[in-house]
Formats: C-alpha cells, sequence, structure tokens
C-alpha cells in the first residue's frame, strides 16, 4: 500500500530517501527550491549545478529534459537527514493559466520521479510542489496533480510505500490541506 501525505516543511532537510526537485530542463538551480537544494547538497550551486550536468551526459547522453525523464544526483550533505538520492524532474511552465497539456506534463514528471525512486529501490519519497512557485501553476492544480498521479502510481509501486508533498510555507500548506 502507498500513502500520500501532504506536510509543512523545508524538503532540503526532510527525512525521505529521496528528495525530488523542481529543476529547470537544463538543471541550472537558478533560483526557488533547485537553488535551495543545490546550496544546501554541495554547499556551492555552481558545483551542484556541474554534478547535475554531468550526471545528465552520463544518464540520457545530452543536455536537456524533457517533462517525465529525470536525472539522479547524489544527496551529499543532504545525507546527514537519511536522503541518499535527488531526483531532478522538470515540471511545466504556466503564468497562471492551466490547462489539460500543463496538467499532462506535470503527471508525467511526478511519474517520472516516482518510477526512478521505485528503480532505486527507496521507500521513501519527498516532493515539493513542482511548477507552483516561479513556474506559476496554481496550487490547488498542482496539488490535485499530485494526488492522482500518486493514485495511478500505486497500482504499480514495488518499493515506494510513502509519498510526501512538502510546503515550504504555512500559507501554501494550509491550501493545499484545503485542495
Ligand atoms: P517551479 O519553477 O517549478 O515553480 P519553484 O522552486 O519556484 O519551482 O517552486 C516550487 C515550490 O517549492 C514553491 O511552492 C516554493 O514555495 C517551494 N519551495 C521553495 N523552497 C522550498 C524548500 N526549501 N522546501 C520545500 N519547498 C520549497
Amino acid at each position: 500500500m502507498l500513502s500520500f501525505e501532504i506536510v509543512r516543511g523545508d524538503i532540503t532537510r526532510f527525512p525521505a530517501e529521496a528528495i525530488v526537485n523542481a529543476a529547470n530542463k537544463y538543471l541550472e538551480h537558478g533560483g526557488g527550491v533547485a537553488y535551495a537544494i543545490a546550496k544546501a547538497a554541495a554547499g556551492n550551486v555552481a558545483e551542484y549545478i556541474r554534478i547535475s550536468k554531468e550526471a545528465m551526459r552520463e544518464q540520457l547522453g545530452k543536455s536537456s529534459i524533457e517533462h517525465g525523464e529525470v536525472v539522479v544526483t547524489p544527496a551529499l550533505r543532504l545525507e546527514r537527514y537519511g536522503i541518499r538520492h535527488v531526483i531532478h524532474t522538470v515540471g511545466p511552465y504556466c503564468g497562471g493559466i492551466w490547462n489539460e497539456e500543463r496538467k499532462e506534463k506535470l503527471r508525467k514528471a511526478i511519474l517520472g520521479a516516482l518510477k526512478k525512486a521505485d528503480e532505486l529501490g527507496v521507500k521513501t519519497i519527498a516532493f515539493p510542489a513542482i511548477s507552483a512557485g516561479i513556474y506559476g501553476c496554481p496550487l490547488e492544480e498542482v496539488v490535485r496533480t499530485f494526488r492522482e498521479t500518486v493514485e495511478e502510481f500505486s497500482k504499480e509501486a514495488k518499493s515506494v510505500e510513502r509519498v510526501y508533498l512538502v510546503l515550504y510555507s504555512e500559507e501554501t500548506y494550509r491550501r493545499a490541506l484545503k485542495a
């Protein structure tokens, strides 16, 4: 059985075996949660960008990722919280507008990370609210898409047992719970 839980916290210190990064397609980690994860993991954002780009070339043989594709990097300093892997995935850009196409891109981004977590053999995985920050997708729709996608994945999950959606602020946490 798979559980899905909405929690409030900082994903850079959340004790899940895998945490997911809301990355951009070049894994540049320039702002938002991506910057926070890169800084916390490597102590130096440029260094984690270098590690991420190298991992992307090794794992996918290219220099950008599509919705649904993921790249895995080591947790480095985050290992102190029990985090073993960082899974980078790319959500859609919305700019405030939601539609079926964006929903499908987000679904792919979430599902790609869940499948990779299963492949890595982890039991717990934590997600930030992908696309609900700088990419401007409505938080409520993002939360509903998470719920539906985790439910879909629960039919095929092998090792993953618990999925957490980690909201950074009290306000987004309350809105997510309502949604
Ligand atoms: P995107 O570009 O995909 O929208 P952002 O990084 O801008 O990604 O934001 C995604 C979500 O992550 C936002 O709701 C933002 O508030 C949240 N966030 C930012 N920092 C953290 C953190 N340390 N832990 C958890 N969530 C965070």
